[in-house]
């Protein structure tokens, strides 16, 4: 079995750590802050005294790290020590064009590397139920097929390098903007007199369908399991969704397209986190169409 090293031990990478120890893989894994390595050492994993340490012998080394400066430069400190073949697997969210900089580093020094950015938080990562997105070769996809299903529940190959990060940027886009979009319908809704379960009611049984209204419904009530309920406790934060639609931005920016909708999302959701809304679930964002329409929840 693959002997993995394991670099990035926060809120996602030490679950998914544990899950491939429970799978029966070799874990050797490494965080800067001492207390993460700790507690990944609880969960059966070896840890290691420096980044580069723990890439020595391994056969695969995965990265779950913030952003893409730390994915290129834990690169820059570990490619030239890890074996000659080594694959590489970055599972954090970056742009396409960082991701693409760190992969073309490890070919250059002989290695192999895959994007493979994930969804489904930090509950799924808990219950290994994430959903991987890989940009790379498709041999390289296939070897890290039995690793990625270790910590997921849906693994999917987008294409060559790069195109992992691209399906996560336009999923998130997507999320981002339907969001928004139901909120202001909650919102436009109160100005009338709707109540919200009347409105639940017919959307979620109309077009007006979607995983932001049925799943993640931005007024407390209709959906109990909803962040709405918990004093929009984070589900995912609207600081995470501001940074994955600045990547969508860059990404933008990278290939010319013409898009109006997510880059007017970008805008909102960092604003909203700029004016104390970071550490809450997105979905309440809502707040912030009642603050323009002076209007309360009703
Ligand atoms: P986190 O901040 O909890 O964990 C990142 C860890 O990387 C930290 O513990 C940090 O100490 C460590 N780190 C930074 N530089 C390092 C270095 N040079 N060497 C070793 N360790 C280093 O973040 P997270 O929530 O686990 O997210 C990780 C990635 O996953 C991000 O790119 C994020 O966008 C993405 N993501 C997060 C979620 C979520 O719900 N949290 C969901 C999907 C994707």
């Amino acid at each position: 079995m693959a002997h993995i090293a394991f670099i990035g031990l926060g809120h996602m990478g030490a679950p998914m750590a544990a899950n491939l120890v429970k799978a029966g893989f070799q874990v050797k894994g490494f965080d800067l802050l001492p207390q993460l390595r700790d507690t990944a050492a609880c969960a059966g994993v070896n840890v290691g005294s420096s980044a580069r340490e723990t890439v020595i012998g391994a056969s695969v080394v995965i990265t779950m790290l913030p952003a893409g400066e730390h994915v290129i430069s834990v690169y820059d400190e570990v490619l030239s020590v890890a074996d000659q073949d080594t694959l590489f697997i970055d599972c954090s969210t970056i742009s396409v064009e960082e991701s693409r900089i760190a992969a073309d580093n490890a070919k250059t020094l002989g290695k192999r590397a895959l994007d493979a950015p994930v969804s489904g938080g930090v509950v799924g990562a808990e219950k290994a139920k994430l959903t991987f997105m890989v940009g790379g070769e498709i041999t390289d996809f296939n070897e890290a097929l039995p690793i990625l299903q270790a910590m997921g529940a849906r693994v999917v190959h987008c294409g060559g390098s790069g195109l992992g990060q691209a399906a996560k940027v336009c999923n998130n886009m997507i999320l981002g903007v339907s969001q928004i979009a139901v909120a202001e319908a909650f919102v436009l809704g109160e100005k009338l007199g709707l109540s919200h379960q009347a409105l639940y009611d017919v959307a979620s049984n109309a077009s007006g369908q979607c995983w932001a209204l049925t799943t993640n419904c931005p007024v407390p009530g209709p959906v109990q399991s909803s962040p709405a309920n918990n004093d929009y406790q984070p589900g995912f934060s609207s600081a995470l969704m501001a940074k994955d639609l600045g990547l969508a931005k860059q990404a933008v920016e990278l290939s010319g397209a013409r898009v109006t909708l997510g880059l007017y999302a970008q805008e909102m959701y960092a604003e909203f986190a700029k004016k104390g809304g970071a550490n809450l679930d997105f979905s309440a964002i809502i707040s912030s169409m009642r603050d323009q329409n002076g209007s309360q929840e009703n």
